[in-house]
């Protein structure tokens, strides 16, 4: 589990420095914090450890397909849609409240100014 994918279910190996990272993110912070800041490099072949089994366990990315989703040893499902930190989430539900609100304040400042505003005026501010 990594601070970027909550429910990652495996960690890969980074065929460039050959250390075990969570995510590429993981990778990403790390090189860049290393002395010999690099990219992680692409490869064909990528090395998992199943977080469940604890087992390693190679895949051709080449050939990958939906079987390919499993973990050999445990059958442990690692390619998950990820589950990215609360915070988001939390920012989204208190987005929907100010909305809700605003939209009622909306409502009160339309009402208001309908009362204020007579036809020809709201035509021509709508103009
Ligand atoms: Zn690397
Ligand atoms: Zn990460
Ligand atoms: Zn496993």
């Amino acid at each position: 589990m990594c601070k970027h994918i909550l429910n990652a279910q495996v960690a890969i190996r980074a065929p460039c420095c050959k250390q075990w990272f969570d995510c590429a993110e993981c990778h990403v912070e790390s090189a860049q914090n290393s002395e010999t800041p690099h990219q992680i490099k692409q490869t064909m072949e990528m090395v998992f450890a199943c977080k469940k089994c604890k087992k390693v366990f190679r895949k051709d990315m080449e050939t990958f397909e939906e079987a390919d989703e499993f973990c050999p040893h445990c059958d442990n499902h690692f390619v998950l849609e990820a589950v990215e930190p609360k915070a988001r989430l939390e920012v989204e539900g208190e987005d929907v409240r100010k909305d809700s609100r605003m939209l009622k304040d909306d409502r009160v400042k339309a009402k208001e100014q309908m009362s204020i505003w007579d036809d020809e005026g709201e035509a021509a501010r709508l103009g």
